[in-house]
């Protein structure tokens, strides 16, 4: 596809076309990477951020987030909840903060979530923005992909969506220092911004190739009360919706055989919202495994879906929602994405072409 094409299928309102559409990115999908769905459960440890991203809704500036840590152990509850139930890997996520104390505190839960675990729990990180230092520190504690989206390829509406100290420049080279680091790097953007273009989305989906990503995690723009994005134009939820699973089609079908996720917020959209997602194209599913007591803080945007994921039950009914799709859970695998790989064997051509040795990961696979 070129970006021409990329942009029929953004802008399409044609039902039939965008059924074919779903139909082409799902069979790529089967072809590439299969039909296994993979757990990331989600902990979201801290609402606690130093940025003030205009559009989210723990800013730092917002006071109507009620501010909250979990503790050490309520943390390695939670990834011992996941392992104990199957998921093969969890991710950490936070508002982004760079503090020594904070730095040291992750690296020692990853260290001690690896061990607990016997090291078979998969480890993504989605703490954003930190030095190429940092994230070594917390790659050889245990940690093997990383999260952090662009939010949008182009800089000026980046420019638009964050105050003036927040850096474009300054993320893209934050993915570099991540790949280079040895992560499998996921980025992302939000879908529906306002004054965003069909244009625009084509040129991420193009990016997203250009820096090789090997996972992706996008989702519909969603207003947060208060914040200072909230009354930019006015949001119609079912078009941010089907434009998020257009994007999802059309990343399947232009990158193949990268991991993509179906997040949250399209649940908070539809009520199938990530089955929709999985059927759309993506294969990884982000269960939400915070305590139920800390959800209502955790608020990025509004209407956040709060549903009591991490009863044994709803766990359950998760797994049959997914049967329904006609699709397994791959329970105990980490389900990473087959594009990492190939990327890893052409730089270890190259590499050992120049007579370089190659660092391999720590990680066992399950
Ligand atoms: N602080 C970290 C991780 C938490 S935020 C970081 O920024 O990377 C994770 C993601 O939530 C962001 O990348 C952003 O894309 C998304 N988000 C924040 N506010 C949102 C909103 N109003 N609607 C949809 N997604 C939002
Ligand atoms: Fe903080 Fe992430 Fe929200 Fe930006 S998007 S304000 S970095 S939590």
């Amino acid at each position: 596809m070129d970006k021409k094409e990329i942009v029929e299928i953004l802008a399409s309102e044609d039902k039939n076309f965008i059924h074919d559409i779903f139909k082409s990115a799902y069979e790529v999908k089967t072809a590439k990477v299969g039909t296994k769905v993979y757990y990331r459960g989600i902990i979201e440890f801290s609402n606690i951020c130093t940025k003030n991203c205009s559009y989210c809704g723990i800013r730092k500036s917002s006071t109507i987030a009620r501010r909250y840590e979990m503790t050490d152990e309520e943390i390695l509850n939670s990834a011992m909840f996941a392992y104990r139930n199957g998921y093969g890997s969890i991710v950490l996520q936070s508002g982004e903060r760079s503090d020594d104390e904070f730095v040291g505190r992750v690296e020692k839960l990853l260290k001690r979530i690896k061990r607990i675990t016997e090291n078979n729990l998969g480890i993504t990180l989605s703490l954003g923005e930190q030095t190429r230092e940092t994230y070594s520190r917390w790659f050889r504690a245990g940690a093997h992909r990383y999260l952090l989206r662009i939010e949008t390829s182009n800089p000026f509406l980046y420019g638009d969506i964050h105050p003036k100290d927040h850096s474009f420049e300054r993320r893209i080279s934050c993915l570099e220092d991540l790949k280079k680091t040895g992560y499998q790097v996921g980025t992302g953007v939000m879908i529906g911004i306002p004054g965003q273009k069909a244009e625009d989305l084509a040129d991420d989906i193009m990016f997203f190739k250009t820096i090789d990503v090997d996972m992706l995690g996008m989702g519909p723009y969603l207003p947060s009360k208060g914040s200072p994005f909230e009354q930019r134009c006015e949001f119609i939820p079912e078009r941010n919706y089907i434009l998020a699973l257009k994007m999802i089609a059309a990343a399947r079908l232009y990158l193949e055989d990268i991991n993509i996720a179906s997040t949250t917020a399209l649940q908070a959209l539809s009520p199938e919202g990530r089955e929709q997602g999985l059927k759309a194209g993506a294969n990884v599913i982000m269960p939400n495994i915070t305590p139920v007591e800390y959800r209502d803080s955790y608020l990025l945007y509004d209407n956040k879906p709060r549903a009591d994921e991490n009863k044994e039950d709803c766990l359950k009914c998760l797994e049959k929602r997914i049967e329904l799709v006609g699709e397994d859970v791959g329970y105990n695998e980490w389900g990473d994405s087959p594009h990492f790989f190939k990327r890893l064997c052409g730089k270890r051509i190259l590499e050992s072409s120049a007579q370089t040795p190659v660092q391999n990961s720590q990680n066992n696979m399950v």
